[in-house]
């Protein structure tokens, strides 16, 4: 036993409070640690991460909740250390810098920045947290303007394996910088603040919402393939492609510019297939943020439990994945189900591969597909199908998305950072060289 007391709000299993911190987005993740930890600042993360040491318990580090596999963001019988009550931003509108703690979910902060006349390469799926998607890459429908959110990182402060604050930058532990952006969360240290770079946003943005059938997916998804990647860089869009009994696929998205343009832009999807809603608005730019996430209320823990796996397209996809994607979701049958596409290029691509560690700049378009299910009997067979389109998909595809992590993955190194993998191992070694911070899939420390 050491002498450090845990400090901030300490909430112990069995105290008030309990119930509501162990629920997170997936409750597929779920699970019973012995105390949660949410801290007011820095100091409270050093504390959490000294007695974790001193007691020998196992910790992790949660912003947002929305960790997609298991044992990432909390663990069983161990100290979460949750930073959501950290959640200040101060705006240097001069700079076109904001200064943000770990804890703010990604929809209240590009409000903010909208507000303030700003843009930022998230908010689209607003219940995130700022903390988890910022060291995987991240990315939104802005992304092939402005490049991913952490290619918009300007510096940040973390709290290391020994409990020590330590700040990150262009000029300062530039190795841990670089790590920072694209090494995933929890390797390192645990953020307490990110700097980002915001560009200002235009006056007005157009949006748009595409809705077909679900049986026309297969020539919406080859004329979407043909066209999203290679379209004027100024606009970014989801290609949702739902489980047949929910019944259709749409495409969503902005473009920053002019409605005439957009129309014609748009001109090869509203032309294929009968499309049952063409909505295309040109928006204020703080209305096109409200367009793409409205403000309603969203639940904050998905009502299923779902599992996801992504991967990279650097190729055109053959008649062969659209059938293995088809079929996967002919028999689906949890209501969350889908296969989801985001075009790729622009901004995201002109940085170097070894730039930041974000390796996957060179894909077409991402892809990411899930089933969900209500009842723990069907969770097996569940996770065996998402698995099974993943094998099936691997002759057509390449890595993964670190942010949306798959534990069936093996060779996890190659998949989410591929030659990037090595140097991030050497960081480890420099910053966490017990590899205190271990999880699964966690990188390991360089020999
Ligand atoms: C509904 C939904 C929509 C999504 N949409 C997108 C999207 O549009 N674009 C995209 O790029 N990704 C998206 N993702 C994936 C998302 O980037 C990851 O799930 C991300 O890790 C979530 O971060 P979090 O802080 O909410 O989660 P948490 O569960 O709190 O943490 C997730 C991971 O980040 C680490 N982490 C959290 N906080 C910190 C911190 N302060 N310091 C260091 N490490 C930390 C945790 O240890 C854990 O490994 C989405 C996920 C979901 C569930």
């Amino acid at each position: 036993m050491g002498s450090t007391q845990l400090t901030g709000r300490v909430i112990y299993k069995g105290d008030l409070g309990y119930e509501e911190a162990i629920k997170n987005w997936n409750p597929y993740v779920d699970t019973f640690p012995l105390v949660f930890v949410f801290a007011q600042n820095a100091r409270d993360v050093s504390n959490g991460i000294k007695w974790a040491r001193e007691n020998d318990v196992p910790l992790r580090v949660r912003s947002g909740r929305h960790a997609l596999d298991k044992n990432l963001s909390v663990v069983k019988g161990g100290l979460v250390i949750d930073v959501s009550d950290m959640n200040k931003v101060t705006i240097d509108k001069r700079k076109g810098l904001a200064t943000v703690q770990t804890g703010i979910l990604v929809g209240p902060l590009v409000k903010e920045l909208a507000l303030n006349g700003f843009m930022a390469p998230f908010g689209d799926s607003p219940t995130v947290g700022i903390g988890g998607i910022t060291m995987g890459g991240g990315f939104g429908v802005v992304s092939r303007s402005i490049g991913l959110i952490s290619d918009n990182l300007r510096g940040l402060e973390m709290v290391d394996a020994k409990g020590r604050i330590v700040t990150a930058n262009a000029h300062h532990n530039e190795d841990l910088f670089w790590a920072s952006r694209g090494g995933g969360g929890g390797n390192f240290g645990y953020n307490t603040e990110y700097t980002f770079r915001v560009p200002r946003a235009p006056e007005t943005a157009t949006v748009f919402n595409i809705v077909w059938p679900w049986d026309q997916l297969e020539s919406v998804f080859r004329t979407w393939q043909r066209w999203a990647p290679f379209v004027d860089e100024r606009l970014g869009c989801y290609l949702e492609i739902y489980s047949k009994i929910n019944g259709l696929c749409r495409v969503n998205g902005i473009f920053l510019g002019t409605k005439t343009e957009a129309v014609r832009l748009l001109e090869p999807l509203t032309t294929t297939g009968t499309p049952t809603q063409v909505d295309i608005q040109s928006l204020f730019y703080l209305d096109a943020i409200n367009y793409l996430d409205p403000p309603q209320p969203i639940p904050e823990q998905s009502s299923q439990s779902v599992k996801f796996s992504s991967v990279w397209s650097l190729d055109l996809w053959s008649e062969e994945p659209i059938s293995i994607m088809k079929n996967y979701l002919e028999e689906a049958t949890g209501t969350e189900a889908n296969f989801f596409f985001e075009n790729w290029g622009g901004q995201i691509r002109r940085i170097p591969k070894d730039k930041t560690a974000f390796y996957w700049r060179e894909p077409l378009f991402y892809s990411e597909w899930n089933a969900s299910w209500n009842q723990p009997k069907d969770e097996a067979r569940n996770l065996a199908s998402v698995e099974k389109v993943r094998q099936q998909l691997q002759p057509f595809v390449k890595g993964s998305y670190v942010n949306v992590p798959d534990q069936n993955i093996k060779n996890f190194g190659e998949e989410y950072y591929a030659s990037n993998f090595e140097r991030l191992r050497r960081v480890k070694a420099k910053y966490d060289p017990e590899n205190f911070f271990c999880f699964p899939q966690s990188i390991p420390p360089a020999p």
